[in-house]
């Protein structure tokens, strides 16, 4: 029985309910029509006062479940008790009879609407699966995946296959994979099947080819499956501008490593072997100067001041120019170097330079770290030199140099308390023989900081200036720790 309704019930349910009100308002008519048909034939339903409403509940509950079942229940119920029963007793019962119908009524009312209620439920959520099921394999279908069977021949092609390789789904199916996409493996095919059989996984890059012949790079990942008739799942993903861009980047770093090589060994042949006729120019001028001095006027002699001077410059630029190009090409000699050495070296050869402008330099202890200790000793040697060179007029003359441990490296700096540098000349400084003042006021070439830049940069640190002018300068630079 209860069987039998269910299955009414679920023939006549719709496969979503009625929106709420229209529910209620249905159960309403359902009753009023109940109520006209006991109405009506008063002889054939005289003697079961609800047999005309039992439709009415099964096909409110099962229109609009658990609500609109309870309400056609109750409208029924009252409708019955009170609108037609002649004889007025407790609630207008009148027989145990009646109360017997009445409580088989109530109870096969809820019955129903609990059963219609669980029904639409169910079927709410059967749709509501399908719908997620049917978005999920869209979105799945969308990206590109094959499924392969033992033979390696494809029972399925997704939408995204087919627009990453160009083959429509007609063209791939039942073909081999690897025939159609001429596949090329990164090692033999026996090896991967190894692999999968063992590990039941396999990752790789391989080449395959689209429907118009051109060659792609794809991310693929096999995964075996153990449902029957289809032995492997392949996702693939489209590397090729990846790969495209790191070949071009490879390539650009090579090219510029090149580059720069052939920029330093052509820096380094030209300076030294520009030192030579520069050195004969030199030489004769020299030799013109004091052989025939008496024979030339005073004008030919300013003339020949001038030339040894330049001379004498460019040789200087020179050598500043091989120094640094130098830097370049020697590789591989770094070790551990204990800094407090190196800075009692640079210091010992700056000794002339403290003496005379009477400067006081005090330091930190200083760590070892793995460098090449001349380029250590240069970078200190150039850094105290300019602390020390570029001090004001007044004042005592004072450079600290100091360190701190950070997370992956070592921090120092050489502070002074010099003329300063104009904000918008830090990055200037660094470059090869940029100078912020005239020869005259201070000596030098302006390669001293690129010097410094190219050894720190070696050893894989950077370096930077904190300063304004006239209130001293800071020079930080880093090293590796390790
Ligand atoms: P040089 O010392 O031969 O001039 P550098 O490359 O060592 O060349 O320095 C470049 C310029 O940076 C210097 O000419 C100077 O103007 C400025 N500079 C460097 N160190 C200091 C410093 N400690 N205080 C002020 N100015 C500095």
């Amino acid at each position: 029985m209860i069987r039998a309704a269910k299955s009414l019930i679920e023939q006549i349910s719709l496969p979503r309910r009625l929106p709420a009100p229209l529910s209620y308002f249905v159960a309403l008519l359902l009753v009023g029509a109940g109520a006209l048909v006991r109405w009506w034939l008063p002889g054939v339903l005289g003697s079961t006062p609800f047999l005309a409403f039992y439709p009415v509940l099964v096909f409110s509950a099962a229109l609009g479940g658990l609500g609109p079942g309870i309400f056609a229940l109750a409208l029924s119920w009252l409708w019955v008790t009170y609108a037609f029963d002649s004889t007025p007793g407790i609630l207008g019962l009148s027989s145990p009879a009646e109360v017997g119908r009445l409580i088989v009524f109530t109870a096969g009312g809820l019955g129903v609407s609990i059963v219609s209620e669980a029904q639409l439920r169910g079927k709410e959520r059967q749709a509501r699966q399908a719908r997620e099921l049917q978005e999920l394999t869209h979105l799945t279908n969308l990206g590109p995946f094959i499924i392969r069977d033992e033979e390696d021949r494809i029972v399925h092609w997704s939408n995204g296959c087919s627009r990453l390789y160009g083959f429509r789904a007609d063209q791939a199916l039942g073909r081999v994979s690897h025939e159609l996409l001429q596949t090329e493996f990164p090692q033999p095919v026996e090896e991967i099947y190894a692999m999968l059989r063992q590990t039941g996984r396999w990752e790789g890059e391989l080449n395959h080819t689209r429907a118009d012949g051109t060659v792609l790079i794809v991310s693929s990942q096999w995964v075996l499956q153990d449902s029957p008739g289809k032995a492997v799942l392949e996702i693939c993903t489209d590397i090729t501008p990846l790969k495209k861009a790191e070949e071009s980047l490879r390539r650009a770093t090579e090219e510029l490593k090149r580059s720069n090589e052939d920029l330093e060994s052509f820096a380094y042949i030209a300076s030294h072997d520009l030192q030579e006729p520069l050195r004969g120019i030199n030489g004769f001028l020299t030799l013109l100067q004091q052989q025939y001095a008496e024979r030339l006027d005073a004008k030919a002699r300013e003339y020949i001041a001038y030339a040894i001077d330049g001379a004498t410059r460019m040789s200087q630029l020179i050598n500043d120019l091989l120094r640094y190009s130098r830097l370049g090409r020697k590789d591989g000699q770094l070790r551990p170097t204990d800094l407090g050495r190196v800075l009692a070296e640079a210091l010992s050869n700056l000794r002339g330079a403290i003496s005379d402008a009477g400067a006081l330099v005090t330091h930190d202890d200083l760590p070892t770290v793995t460098g090449d200790t001349s380029q250590l000793t240069q970078l200190f040697q150039n850094l105290i030199g300019n602390a020390v060179k570029f001090r004001t007029a007044e004042g005592a003359c004072r450079v600290h140099i100091g360190a701190k441990r950070k997370a992956s490296h070592w921090e120092f700096w050489v502070r002074d308390n010099g003329i300063g540098i104009e904000p918008e000349q830090h990055d200037r400084i660094f470059l090869m023989f940029r100078r912020l003042h005239t020869r005259q006021k201070y000596a030098g070439t302006g390669i001293g900081l690129a010097i410094c830049k190219k050894i720190v940069e070696r050893h894989g640190g950077r370096i930077w200036v904190e300063s304004s002018a006239g209130r001293g300068s800071t020079f930080y630079f880093t090293l590796s720790s390790n």
